[in-house]
């Protein structure tokens, strides 16, 4: 018997689970993590992210509404288990109701691989058009990233290592190399 896993991955199957079990249990999931994602990517900021959203959205999305708000946000993690949220804002304006479109990313995505980022800017950008957690919302998922489901399992099979103690395994470097 492996000791339970944080519940990020409730609802896989074990096939999947057990190894990601085993590996928490000796220590060694951070590595295997790093093995299959070695780079960090650069996004730090939210200037950079908004930027980065909006060519996401230019490629692949270019008629869904026009998000307001782009920004990192350090809460997110610990409320729920949202790691990103879309928000609706309608508002009347000139006579005409309007609808604000907000994108937050949890704050743990700030220093990450480019994948993981990927996909959750994938996940965000498709709420742009689809609010449900439908087969029409994770088609759109994989429109904007193919690999978009192994991805979010890895995804939170790294907050298992981070709810386990682990450390940051993509950690922002300063200029001099320092982390
Ligand atoms: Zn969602």
């Amino acid at each position: 018997m492996t000791t339970p896993l944080p519940a990020y991955l409730t609802g896989y199957p074990p096939t999947l689970t057990e190894p990601v079990a085993r590996l928490l249990e000796q220590g060694r999931l951070g590595e295997a993590l790093l093995r299959k994602y070695p780079q960090a990517h650069e996004v730090r900021t939210d200037r950079a992210l908004y930027e980065y959203v909006q060519g996401l959205r230019g490629e692949h999305l270019r008629n869904a509404p026009q998000p307001s708000r782009i920004a990192f946000d350090g809460k997110l993690q610990s409320v729920g288990r949202a790691l990103g949220t879309h928000t609706r804002i309608a508002r009347v304006q000139g006579g005409k109701l309007r609808t604000k479109h907000e994108i937050h990313i949890a704050a743990v995505f700030r220093e990450a691989p480019p994948e993981f980022l990927r996909m959750i800017v994938a996940h965000e950008l498709a709420h742009l058009k689809e609010s449900a957690h439908d087969k029409a919302f994770y088609q759109l998922c994989r429109h904007i990233e193919p690999d978009y489901h192994q991805l979010e399992f890895d995804v939170r099979v790294y907050l298992c290592h981070l709810a386990g103690g682990g450390e940051v395994l993509w950690p922002a470097r300063r200029a001099d190399g320092s982390v």
